[in-house]
């Protein structure tokens, strides 16, 4: 007799969501901590107000190598002057390397260094 309804009812207290798995993590985020990081995150805020900034920043020199589309050049920034070891820097003195560096490094750079057909372009 009861075995009608012993067979549909099998199964049914299996499923249990696990409790507290996901809830239980306090959460520790930082402002809660009390010493010695508050000197830190100072200096955060002001890295962060800073880097808005960029006339606080003269970059006075500077190298890079520079990953081209085929090769890659060595640009520099000496002097206030660009230098770049691609064949087209040779005849204008200017190239994409320098060019996008100088968009990189906006408001950074002496004016000598800023190409001056870019300062119109932009
Ligand atoms: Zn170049």
């Amino acid at each position: 007799m009861d075995t009608l309804f012993g067979h549909q009812h099998i199964g049914r207290d299996t499923v249990q969501p696990a409790h507290g798995v996901f809830c239980s993590l306090p959460q520790y985020e930082g402002k809660g901590r009390p010493h010695m990081n508050s000197g830190l995150i100072g200096k955060i805020d002001k890295a962060k107000r800073y880097a808005q900034e960029r006339g606080r920043m003269h970059v006075k020199g500077l190298k890079v190598d520079f990953q081209g589309e085929n090769d890659s050049h060595e640009v520099a920034l000496e002097g206030g002057q660009w230098r770049c070891s691609c064949d087209f820097f040779d005849g204008w003195g200017a190239c994409a390397h320098t060019m996008a560096l100088e968009r990189v490094l906006d408001g950074m750079i002496p004016s000598s260094a800023i190409t001056p057909m870019l300062a119109h372009a932009s």
